[in-house]
């Protein structure tokens, strides 16, 4: 058994062409027996691992799962592609376990999802060791250890499956990367020198946003509409915030339905399934909400208040874009968030309190802060960020701009917060600074303030949200319960900075403390951002791409057909079809069922089970529209173009740089040949129009000659009439470049 029978599974079973990163690896491990550790992002498509490779083994896989609901879904995912595949847990009748035990015993079952207690019940285990087990795969394996933010005891007896089943592999999956798990993994469960798979923890196609919440519900509101007709969730602090939200956005015409643990269970249950079948397009939800559920095609993720922490932040705001189609995730956050947190503490007590406080410090400073959050985030999970810009947060993508004189500005801001007497929350300390003549700062006398109305060139907004990012910097910081802002030492320091002239104003009776300098000899200055007056128009590259082509009415109507399958069979949606494929159906608009199977993410059973139905919607919306059918998009799968994969974007800051391809491929350590396709996706993504960095002018004057005439689709008749003189790779290059200079509409190169 091979690595291309796999990959048949794929297609035949999936639809997939091809392998996410790292699956390759871990299903070879499965069809080594070689124990494994599989370290992935949500989203990274683990599952696949074990599933696929249950597949071509002889016997059947028993998958450990520490959730009901994630046991069935996985279960209805994989009947749905005609992989006989079941689950036995608390939820079944006596005569139901019986049939699945003499499905077992037939030979038909491919793969036994259990709960580890399950497992570990001594007539499973009888029953299992007189039957084939291929192997183990024990999902959310971060579990077993107390380590992890999930420990779950039950999951420490799995250690007796090394001395039971002694010949069976053990492969182990997870999402949760630290080290110290990954030890615990390996050494509860015994595994024999593990291959030990590490993934990229970065996601591409999400598209984080911080901002202030300033008319709330419009905010939320707006990302809504910009994903009208999908799904996605809205995170609120408390209960109420999200009876409140919900109603709200019902009355005004939404398809919200909320959830929370104060309903009832059968209210919470129902709200859930509408909103996994497509039934209601919005969940408003507490945290209660989300765990377990694998729904894959979320569109976005709105925080409307801080999350409790970072770690909390990545999980919940990761439970967008788990297709790899790209999906927005939303902070929304005022200071007093942090506050309503601390009542939701209530009394916890000392250490466990310490422990959240800290955690709430810690996102408050993600909120504020202005670094990439796409970089923020994996560092704060132990990985390295060497990517340079992501290009898909609102700190790369320009929606913040670097004040040009945030000295000036920062100690203007610090002398007023002086002037006040650091008596004052930031709210009033903005509107002094702006020039307000509010009632309570008129009768304060803070009008006559040498400093009142010092930044009222700004907007008010942007002013406060200077102060929080000076507390973030360590120059002021917010005391007591009424957070009064005070000035830090460093703050002080800072206003001693007084070269610009601001000495008048500066209150500071440490004027002559020294300025610190940072590493390279520079003084530390404070870094300002505010919103950018022009959003850069250019959308990313991923939006533009994975909807390319496809037909946004055509897409409605599958949406609509794919509702009905899925309330006919009371399956989610996703279990359907994935957005991603649903995309790509409204791209190619398949005329027969045979051209169906096409599509990706279409196996040979959704072929036959819903091809008939999804072909005629096609041709019944492509007719009257006079649509083209049996389209063939440029690149097969939608996901590729999409998003650069991850080791292609490592290569990107060295052609910044100008490294040759020869150069990048010995730093990468690389083959030259996959160099160059790395270098074909920086042409794609940066929308390079100039190919002469790498190929000399004689070349491409040889290469537009011969595609003048011959066109650029293929490459082929273009290397021929060049009698080989020139290798593909090069040509290719040239190609790519070509195709942008056309896409711009200009032959103008960049310099
Ligand atoms: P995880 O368990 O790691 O969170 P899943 O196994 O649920 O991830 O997979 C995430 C998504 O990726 C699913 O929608 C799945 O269908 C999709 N997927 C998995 N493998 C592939 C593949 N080889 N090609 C395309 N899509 C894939
Ligand atoms: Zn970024």
């Amino acid at each position: 058994m091979d690595v291309d029978a796999l990959q048949q599974i794929l297609k035949r079973y999936w639809g997939f062409d091809d392998f996410l990163p790292l699956q390759r690896e871990a299903m070879q491990c499965v069809l080594e027996d070689r124990d494994s550790l599989v370290v992935m992002p949500t989203g990274g498509g683990k599952s696949l691992c074990y599933q696929a490779p249950a597949l071509c083994r002889d016997g059947f896989a028993v998958v450990v799962s520490p959730l009901i609901a994630l046991m069935k879904d996985q279960v209805d995912g994989l009947q749905a592609c005609g992989i006989p595949a079941v689950a036995v847990n608390s939820t079944l009748a006596a005569d139901e376990k019986r049939d699945i035990a003499r499905q077992i015993e037939s030979g038909r079952v491919r793969l036994l999802y259990l709960s580890p207690e399950r497992l570990v019940a001594p007539r499973t285990l009888e029953f299992l060791q007189n039957q084939h087990v291929s192997f183990f795969a024990i999902d959310e394996a971060h579990c077993i250890s107390a380590w992890g933010h999930d420990f779950r005891p039950e999951y420490r007896d799995l250690r007796l499956l090394r001395d039971r089943f002694p010949d069976a592999a053990i492969h182990t999956y997870t999402a949760t990367a630290t080290e110290q798990v990954r030890g615990d993994i390996v050494a509860q469960l015994g595994l024999r020198e593990p291959e030990v798979l590490v993934g990229d923890f970065r996601r591409p196609n999400l598209h984080y946003h911080v901002a202030r919440r300033e008319r709330g519900l419009n905010q939320i509101c707006s990302v809504i509409d910009r994903f009208r007709g999908q799904s996605g969730i809205v995170y609120c602090i408390t209960r109420a915030d999200v009876d409140r939200t919900c109603a709200v956005l019902r009355e005004i015409g939404y398809s919200a339905l909320a959830y929370h643990a104060g309903m009832n269970d059968d209210q919470r249950k129902r709200n859930q399934e509408a909103f996994l079948t497509e039934q209601a397009d919005t969940i408003v939800a507490t945290i209660a909400f989300g765990m377990g559920i694998d729904k894959s095609n979320v569109r976005y993720v709105v925080h409307a208040g801080m999350p409790k922490s970072l770690e909390n932040y990545q999980q919940e705001s990761g439970r967008a874009g788990r297709d790899g189609v790209e999906a927005e995730c939303w902070l929304l956050y005022s200071a007093g968030d942090l506050m309503k947190w601390k009542r939701v503490l209530g009394n916890t007590n000392g250490e466990a309190r310490g422990v959240a406080e800290a955690a709430l410090e810690k996102i408050n400073a993600y909120a504020t802060s202005v670094t990439c959050r796409h970089a923020s985030l994996i560092e704060h999970f132990g990985q390295a960020w060497n990517h340079g810009p992501c290009n898909a947060c609102d700190v790369c993508l320009g929606k913040l701009e670097v004040v040009d004189d945030a000295l000036v500005i920062g100690q203007k801001i610090l002398s007023c917060v002086l002037r006040v007497r650091e008596g004052y929350g930031a709210d009033y300390v903005s509107l002094v600074l702006t020039g307000s003549r509010e009632q309570r700062i008129v009768s304060a006398g803070h009008d006559q303030l040498s400093t009142w109305g010092i930044l009222s060139e700004f907007r008010r907004q942007d002013v406060r949200q200077w102060i929080e990012q000076l507390v973030n910097q360590g120059f002021l910081c917010k005391d007591g319960e009424y957070h009064l802002v005070r000035v830090t030492q460093a703050g002080r320091r800072l206003l001693a900075q007084n070269r610009r002239g601001l000495a008048h104003i500066a209150e500071s009776s440490e004027q002559n403390v020294p300025v610190p300098l940072s590493a390279d000899g520079s003084e530390i200055g404070p870094m300002l951002l505010r919103p950018a007056k022009q959003h850069r128009a250019q959308s990313p590259a991923a939006i533009l791409d994975s909807w390319e082509g496809v037909d946004q009415g055509l897409f409605d109507a599958l949406r609509q057909l794919r509702r009905e399958e899925a309330i006919r069979r009371a399956v989610p949606a996703y279990i359907v079809f994935g957005d991603a494929t649903l995309r790509d159906m409204a791209r190619r608009r398949s005329s027969t069922v045979e051209r169906f199977l096409e599509v990706h993410g279409v196996g040979q059973q959704k072929a036959a089970d819903f091809g008939p139905q999804f072909v005629d919607c096609i041709v019944a919306y492509c007719q009257p529209h006079e649509l083209s059918m049996d389209v063939q998009p440029e690149a097969a799968t939608p996901r590729t173009p999409s998003v650069p994969s991850a080791s292609a974007v490592q290569a990107f800051p060295l052609f910044d740089q100008g490294l040759s391809v020869e150069e990048a491929a010995a730093q990468l350590g690389r083959a030259i040949s996959t160099t160059y396709g790395y270098l074909e996706s920086y042409i794609r993504h940066r929308r390079v129009t100039d190919a002469s960095r790498w190929l000399s002018r004689k070349e491409l004057e040889q290469i537009e000659a011969v595609v003048q005439h011959a066109g650029a689709e293929r490459l082929k008749p273009i290397y021929e009439a060049l009698h080989g003189r020139i290798g593909y790779e090069r040509i290719r290059i040239a190609v790519a470049c070509l195709a942008n200079q056309s896409a711009a509409g200009s032959n103008v190169s960049q310099p």
